[in-house]
């Protein structure tokens, strides 16, 4: 099987209708099948065979389809990458890969020529208007090649920002399946419209959003970025009827003063980062839908668990396990951990990845006697829901208690005046480390407001000792406070005075 396999399939029964919608840019799926089709012929003329790697480079646009499902027809590797990386960062991808081309949005044309000079990656520019006419004129190659269970898809590198660069190699069978779930999940029809605004280069868009929407035959109307009035416009224009998204962009839907009913929303869902079940509480009463939320990870294609389902639903919670999938909460031995305690999540299934590319040695450090080790700290209630407490690598000792920010930050969301808020330990000289805030907020408030508000609703070693505001919390795209470039900033703002 190839996962173009199911756009042809689809192609063949719905041709005519719209799959990929930018604005007035529109791509049925005969045209997105025919495009993908000649873009495979583009690549067979250069050279590209099954098994190479080629890069991607483009942001939420229609192309993004042609390309993505191009390079999987002839069996090559795709590797998206971030549009915003910088030179060093491209050449570190591209080089860790062996990327033998790049293909990149024109707008981009600069930073992606700069890093892939001196690799083995050919650039390749997409230009609308030019990108079309060039393919008319290259023979589609029509057939699909046939992929073993655990043959590579897709590599995409994860967000870690030191070390070497770890490409999480997902198979066709691997993406495939979980686009499957999410689309029985949320029962995905042929009617259903979805708006498109995350990331399609980061494995939440792409699964969910792309490729859940070929396989049920819907429209993914597609946001270039993500902008609450110009969302809640896209959503009442083409009528959509899903919506998934990252915590902070529920946050700004609830800050935009032009959001009203959004009832017509069939399906909210909720991944990436921690949904402060305040947010949750105020979202669902102002626009009259629920939101689910999902868990899981790039190495996960990436949903695990989502608190939707023949168990019902539960706050706050990410669920059970999505169908296939097996999930536990385990001690420092690796022993399951008894109902209501704290361990690390680990995951075992279809939709875990075939391994770290060229890395054997974190691959074998991830996945223990067949389960995946997710570094994120979790519990389990007695009727099997999941609850997640923490990044482990984000919990803070501190006088040698144990304090898991998230738990701090979502005292600090109940704030009214606070809009975004991340904790965070700093170097201390007698307690190892001390609790500090930092929040971004809706109307003014004194630290010592917000200090004493955390002070009267968490124990003592917990509540923050120093807040600090900013206008803004850095925050990736797909929806995770970007603690480790605030610890670093402000590290050298406490030491500097
Ligand atoms: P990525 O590999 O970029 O997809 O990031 C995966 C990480 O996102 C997980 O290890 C979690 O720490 C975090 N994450 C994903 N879903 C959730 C969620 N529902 N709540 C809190 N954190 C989440």
């Amino acid at each position: 099987m190839n996962l173009a396999d199911r756009l042809h399939t689809v192609a063949g029964r719905l041709g005519g209708r719209a799959v990929l919608t930018l604005d007035e840019a529109e791509l049925t799926y005969g045209v997105l099948d025919e495009l993908s089709a000649r873009l495979a012929g583009l690549l067979r003329c250069r050279g590209i065979v099954a098994g190479d790697r080629v890069a991607i480079m483009l942001p939420n646009v229609p192309e993004f389809g042609v390309v993505y499902y191009g390079v999987l027809r002839i069996g090559a590797v795709v590797v998206p990458l971030d549009p915003l990386l910088k030179r060093r960062e491209i050449a570190a991808y591209l080089g860790d890969c062996g990327a033998r081309l790049l293909i990149a949005w024109h707008a981009f044309a600069e930073t992606a020529e700069a890093g892939s000079a001196g690799t083995k990656a050919d650039c390749f520019f997409v230009v609308p208007e030019e990108f079309r006419r060039l393919l008319r004129g290259v023979p589609a190659e029509h057939d699909i090649a046939v992929m073993d269970a655990d043959d590579t898809a897709v590599i995409h590198y994860t967000s870690g920002t030191t070390g070497r660069p770890k490409g999480v190699e997902l198979t066709h069978a691997n993406l495939a399946g979980n686009a499957a779930t999410v689309a029985h999940m949320h029962a995905l029809g042929v009617d259903d419209v979805v708006l498109g605004a995350l990331p399609l280069y980061h494995t939440f868009g792409q699964t969910c959003s792309l490729n859940a929407t070929v396989h049920a035959g819907a429209r993914l109307t597609l946001l270039r970025r993500f902008e609450p009035g110009r969302a809640l416009e896209v959503i009442r224009r083409d009528g959509v009827t899903v919506f998934q998204g990252v915590p902070t962009m529920y946050i700004a839907l609830l800050d935009h003063p032009g959001a009203s009913d959004m009832s017509m929303l069939r399906v909210c869902t909720s991944g990436g980062a921690a949904l402060p079940l305040d947010v949750l509480r105020a979202y669902e009463s102002r626009f009259g839908c629920q939101i689910i939320e999902g868990y899981g990870l790039s190495e996960t294609s990436p949903v695990a668990a989502t608190n939707r389902g023949g168990h019902g639903r539960r706050p706050g919670s990410i669920g059970w396990p999505i169908r296939g999938v097996e999930m536990k909460v385990v001690d420092e031995e690796g022993r399951e951990a008894p109902h209501g305690e704290i361990g690390e999540i680990v995951i075992r299934g279809p939709n875990v990845m075939k391994g770290y590319w060229n890395n054997p040695a974190a691959t074998a450090e991830a996945i223990r006697d067949g389960w995946f080790h997710t570094g994120d700290l979790g519990r389990v209630d007695e009727d099997g829901f999941f609850f997640l407490v923490d990044r482990r690598r984000d919990v803070i000792i501190r006088g040698g208690y144990t304090v898991y920010p998230r738990e701090v930050e979502e005292v600090l969301y109940e704030h009214p005046a606070v809009r975004q808020a991340a904790v965070l330990g700093v170097p201390h000289p007698e307690l190892g480390e001390e609790i500090e805030a930092v929040v971004a907020v809706r109307e003014p408030v004194s630290g010592e407001e917000l200090r004493d508000f955390a002070r009267e609703r968490v124990a003592a070693y917990k509540y923050p000792r120093h807040i600090s505001f900013v206008d803004e919390l850095p925050v990736s795209h797909t929806g995770k406070i970007l603690k480790r470039a605030l610890t670093a900033s402000r590290v050298s703002y406490i030491e500097s005075n």
